[in-house]
């Protein structure tokens, strides 16, 4: 009997995986728990699927490994994902360095690797949900079941995706699977995903987006800060310098969570969580086993503006239109429903005239433009969450990806503790982690096969 390669997971890193193996002579089985292959790509890019960025780098990423990262990269970066997708018939243009296909639609993107799979052969088994997996060392194969079904294979590779998006088939029993072969798993978290506030005032700025630098603040340290489109909603803060905070302002939460005995966002050993909360108070500085407090967020909506030229702006003004209203004279500088919000947050009254309100509440108008500080109580949830921080410790694998606890397992994609920012750069891990294990995994089954 040939040896045979088993792929959990059919999205992004798992069909990369299997054409990748396949393309080496590797007999592969690839096992999804939908009905269909690729779900989650179809909702990408806002359904254009921004699959790389012409500007990788180890940057653009989280790991506690990046040594390791920084190796994967190098042996399948941007310039392999185009070819990649030459070679399946998509076409790939880049908009100021993101890479789309030249269709500007995801569905195609998943077309053309369905189409692959189905070119080469690969045997593909639909609404198959994987719930166990064991070594079976008297058959030296490795035991796969779920979904009534029964598996044995000599190499599996896990590309089960992470606990984001769950509707489209991400719902976290990967993270099971590996726990299962013995692999510790970094605490997970939402990332890429919105922020809910504390301030029930909201609801009256719902809507309005604006450039804006951030600044997370920690026990009075800065610990990250991001420029770009904000977004405000009904609820708290979104947009992309929002999403690329979220990793660390949640595990902010999550080490304040758990301090309080209220770690519910993922059940990890005390001891994972005990490790992450010292790298991450090492990282950003924080005294250890001091007390998690608030986690805020301070937005600049005039970062090129010092605060001393705006309140030199502020005493120029206030002497020439004393006459106007406090309305009329903040009218200009934001966008109107923030400029109302802070006027209100000063403690002044839009009608009242300037000339007769304290000039210290004028101040504070100009000093909440440039340090708006809002308290983040929480995020939205793995629904929203485009991908997940934490997973399966990188330094649990080999540099082909292979599981250091279980020959022959190897993992791929975001079930893997990488995430990437905005912009093309989780897939491209996806990619570059599939061609990895897909390729590593062949190799091994041919190693195997002429042992025989
Ligand atoms: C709304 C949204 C937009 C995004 N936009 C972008 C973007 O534009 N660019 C970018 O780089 N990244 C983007 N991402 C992130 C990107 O989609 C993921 O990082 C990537 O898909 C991860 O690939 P994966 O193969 O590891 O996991 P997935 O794509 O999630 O695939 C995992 C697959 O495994 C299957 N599976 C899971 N468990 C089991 C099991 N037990 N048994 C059988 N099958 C199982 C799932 O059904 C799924 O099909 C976006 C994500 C979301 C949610």
């Amino acid at each position: 009997m040939g040896k045979a390669l088993g792929i959990v997971g059919g999205g992004a890193a798992g069909m990369m995986a299997a054409i990748t193996a396949a393309r080496q002579g590797a007999n592969v089985t690839l096992i999804e728990g939908n009905d269909r292959l690729g779900r989650k790509l179809l909702s990408t890019g806002n359904g254009k699927c921004n699959l790389g960025n012409e500007k990788l780098g180890i940057d653009k990423y989280y790991t506690g490994q990046p040594k390791l990262l920084e190796k994967c990269l190098e042996r399948f970066g941007t310039s392999d994902t185009v070819a990649f997708f030459k070679s399946v018939g998509l076409m790939v243009k880049s908009k100021n360095g993101y890479l789309y296909p030249t269709g500007e639609q995801a569905a195609i993107v998943q077309d053309v690797l369905r189409y692959e799979v189905r070119e080469l052969g690969i045997n593909v088994v639909t609404d198959c949900k994987i719930t166990k997996i064991t070594r079976e060392h008297r058959r030296e194969q490795i035991h796969v079941q779920g979904s009534g079904k029964d598996f044995w294979f000599d190499c599996v590779i896990l590309a089960c995706g992470s606990q984001a998006a769950p509707k489209t088939g991400s719902d976290g029993s990967g993270y099971q699977l590996a726990r299962q072969l013995g692999h510790s798993l970094n605490p997970v978290v939402p990332a890429l995903v919105q922020l809910r506030c504390r301030e029930d005032y909201f609801r009256a700025v719902a809507g309005v987006r604006a450039e804006a630098k951030l600044s997370v603040y920690c026990q009075g340290e800065c610990i990250a800060q991001e420029r770009g489109e904000l977004q405000l909603t009904d609820y708290g803060i979104s947009g992309i310098p929002v999403f690329q905070l979220s990793r660390i302002v949640n595990y902010l939460l999550l080490e304040k969570a758990e301090y309080h005995g209220q770690c519910e966002i993922e059940k990890c050993s005390s001891r994972e969580v005990r490790a992450k909360k010292s790298a991450l108070s090492r990282e950003a500085g924080i005294e250890r086993n001091s007390l998690p407090r608030e986690v805020v967020i301070e937005i600049d909506f005039l970062p090129e503006d010092t605060l001393e030229n705006l309140e030199r702006l502020e005493a120029e003004r206030a002497l020439l239109y004393g006459r106007k209203t406090v309305e009329e004279f903040f009218t200009g500088m934001l966008h109107k429903k923030l400029m109302l919000l802070f006027i209100k947050l000063a403690g002044l009254k839009s009608v009242e005239l300037v000339a007769a309100v304290d000039r210290k509440k004028l101040q504070q108008v100009y000093k909440l433009c440039k340090q708006w500080q809002v308290h983040v109580i929480g995020s939205n949830s793995f629904e929203y969450a485009q991908v997940c921080a934490g997973g399966v410790p990188l330094d649990e694998v080999a540099n082909d990806l292979e599981s250091k606890k279980v020959p022959g397992v190897y993992f791929a994609g975001e079930l893997l503790d990488v995430d990437g920012k905005c912009g093309g750069y989780n897939l491209q891990w996806a990619w570059c982690s599939g061609y990895l294990a897909g390729s590593a995994a062949a190799s091994t089954l041919k190693l195997r096969k002429s042992d025989d």
